[in-house]
């Protein structure tokens, strides 16, 4: 029997059968992966710990013809603080859900990204919406569209009054928006450029407040929503 071992975290799972659990995992070397537990739901499991959405670890896993089962996991951190803040647990199960949603392939620098993004919601004291926005322009990043720019994306102008054109996810000019470009405010507009700038573990030192932080949030809800088909889950 071959056997992998990959660095991963939970990002689904289910029960299947009286007390095995099929996981959704995300891994560094592989990207996603289904994978199974064998009576990881009984009281004594030694692998208990494992199952639960967030569990980030090392995973043996056994890769049989129908079947990878994982036989041990080193766990790094489970982020079990998450489950003490609803606010804080609701904008991490975002994360795992756009993870789960629209990521396949191996990706080492959005796995850091998504490790930084759950440290900081659980460890820090960042206000919130601010870590969700920052993880959404990585996510467009690595989309290939650029957020933060001083140019128009159609003509090249330098940018004063800015549009999200919503069917390229990029920002346009007056004379180059579309019907389905959305107006973005200087503040807004701020926001999104220091939620960028500033590392997931400094994130703590930003308090914007006003009118731009609320806009950012649902401009950057709106764009995913666009880029891909599906709803933010509900964060409010
Ligand atoms: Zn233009």
């Amino acid at each position: 029997m071959a056997s992998t071992k990959v660095k991963a975290i939970v990002i689904r799972s289910s029960n299947v059968k009286d007390k095995d659990k099929l996981l959704h995992i995300y891994s560094l070397e592989q990207g996603k992966m289904l994978v199974s537990m064998r009576g990881v739901r009984g009281e004594k499991a030694k692998l208990k710990s494992a199952k639960e959405i967030f569990c980030f670890g090392e995973f043996i896993i056994e890769n049989t013809k129908n079947t990878n089962i994982v036989t041990s996991v080193s766990i790094i951190d489970n982020f079990y603080d998450l489950s003490k803040n609803i606010d804080k647990y609701y904008e991490a199960c975002a994360i795992l859900d756009i993870i789960d949603k629209v990521v396949q392939e191996p990706d080492p620098q959005l796995f850091i990204i998504i490790i930084k993004a759950l440290k900081a919601l659980c460890y820090d004291d960042v206000k919130k919406f601010y870590v969700i926005d920052k993880f959404l322009l990585d996510i467009f990043s690595a989309m290939g569209c650029n957020f933060i720019t001083e140019r128009c994306s159609s003509c090249g102008a330098t940018l004063g009054s800015r549009y999200l054109n919503l069917d390229i996810g990029e920002l346009v000019c007056p004379a180059c928006k579309t019907l389905s470009s959305v107006a973005v405010s200087d503040a807004c507009y701020s926001v999104l450029r220091i939620l960028s700038s500033t590392p997931y573990d400094k994130l703590t030192t930003l308090k914007f407040g006003g009118m731009g932080e609320a806009q950012a949030f649902n401009l950057l809800s709106k764009n995913y929503e666009w880029r891909t088909g599906y709803s933010m889950i509900n964060l409010i």
